[in-house]
């Protein structure tokens, strides 16, 4: 486990690391004036922080204008180290090997498998060691392994997961006994949300919903994501928009995701047209052909999800709405409906865009909260990967 603890003041080492990294390049006397430290702490700092190699120096800068030296430009080394992030959803699993950066080292992707408590640790352990394999030499090695989990997380707990059944097991002490290095078990939409937080938005209020078997939301503020009491913050697709209305797997009747989710509308568009496969390519092949009987079914799914957006911004005030759903992303007039769906006064002016991550999202995510437990770090954007904020 990395320790920024090069002063007496640890914050101070924390301080001028974010700040080296908000700015992509500066120099010690900008990072004076930035954080407010003098210029012989600074010095001190950025000292260290090269030689754990969390910085590099990567040029000589402009003199400013009362001239002097060019002064030497300080940036983020993302090559220090590399993170590992998977994502078990209920029939698939992705895994990647990041440098610090965002940078793709490695990739394990695979499809059509049901993910259960018996095949996970197994699958798991496989991916470890693949990615061992590569050895990849870096100063502190893999610094940390986050897992996304479909339902919600609380402290490395699974509350539960309606879509497999993971919650059955003590998944966080399997998987350590399998590993040393720092696990972080947590909800794969508050992952989207870091993800999108860090590499792809210039926001600092953001709530970012996933919509693909189920609803969900993960909710940050200046970096810090929103768990609540117990880790059920963001559950929208839970939050009730009919009342008695069809059941859902939680237990209450006529939450919002057994009316919106991609699952129900691929089901009603199955039905609707006698077909065995559906999904948002051929949705939006109708759709683009004018079929009425499909036109109405998108825009009542935009009526429902519009609803369950303004309870989201009346909660939350956010200043950006970041959606994820392969649907949305095939049919873009979604967007243009739900707006027309949104008409409070209180919604004016809000940004409701699709993911420029896409399924990126909750693997970054990864990243930013293990870059976020090792350097004790929140408030940082990082623009080194193509994702342009
Ligand atoms: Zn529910």
């Amino acid at each position: 486990m990395l320790n920024l603890k090069y002063n007496k003041d640890q914050k101070t080492d924390i301080l001028v690391l974010e700040t080296i990294i908000n700015q992509y390049e500066t120099n010690r006397a900008s990072l004076s004036q930035l954080t407010g430290l003098n210029k012989a702490t600074i010095s001190v700092i950025t000292k260290k922080l090269l030689e754990d190699e969390l910085i590099k120096e990567v040029g000589i800068g402009n003199a400013s204008n009362l001239g002097g030296r060019k002064p030497i430009l300080l940036k983020f080394n993302g090559m220090c180290a590399t993170s590992i992030t998977i994502d078990f959803g209920y029939n698939y699993y992705n895994a990647f090997l990041y440098y610090l950066d965002g940078r793709e080292i490695a990739s394990i992707k695979k499809k059509n498998i049901l993910i259960n408590q018996h095949n996970v640790v197994p699958i798991f352990k496989e991916i470890i060691t693949i990615f061992e394999n590569k050895k990849i030499t870096t100063k502190h090695g893999i610094i940390g392994i986050a897992i996304a989990i479909h339902g919600p997380v609380n402290n490395n707990q699974i509350l539960f997961t309606p879509s497999y059944d993971l919650e059955e097991i003590e998944l966080f002490n399997e998987f350590s006994k399998v590993t040393n290095y720092p696990i972080y078990l947590e909800n794969e939409a508050n992952l989207a949300a870091l993800g999108e937080y860090t590499f792809s938005s210039e926001y600092n209020r953001l709530v970012a919903i996933n919509m693909h078997s189920g609803i969900g939301a993960g909710i940050v503020d200046k970096g810090i994501l929103q768990y609540g009491t117990r880790g059920m913050c963001g559950e929208i697709g839970h939050q009730i928009i009919s009342i008695d209305g069809r059941r859902c797997n939680c237990g209450n009747l006529g939450c919002l995701e057994t009316y919106a989710s991609n699952k129900v509308i691929f089901k009603e568009f199955a039905d609707l047209k006698n077909l065995s496969l559906v999904n948002a390519v051929i949705i939006r092949e109708f759709f683009n052909s004018g079929d009425l009987e499909t036109i109405d079914l998108i825009k009542k799914n935009a009526k429902y999800v519009a609803t369950g957006i303004n309870n989201v911004i009346v909660l939350f005030d956010p200043e950006l709405i970041i959606i994820n759903s392969s649907l949305y992303r095939e049919i873009p007039e979604l967007f243009t409906y739900l707006k027309q769906n949104i008409k409070s006064t209180l919604a004016n002016d809000i940004k409701i865009e699709h993911s420029k991550l896409n399924e990126y999202a909750n693997l970054l995510g990864g990243l930013s909260l293990i870059l976020q437990k090792s350097f004790k770090i929140h408030q940082f954007k990082i623009q080194d990967i193509n994702y342009k904020i």
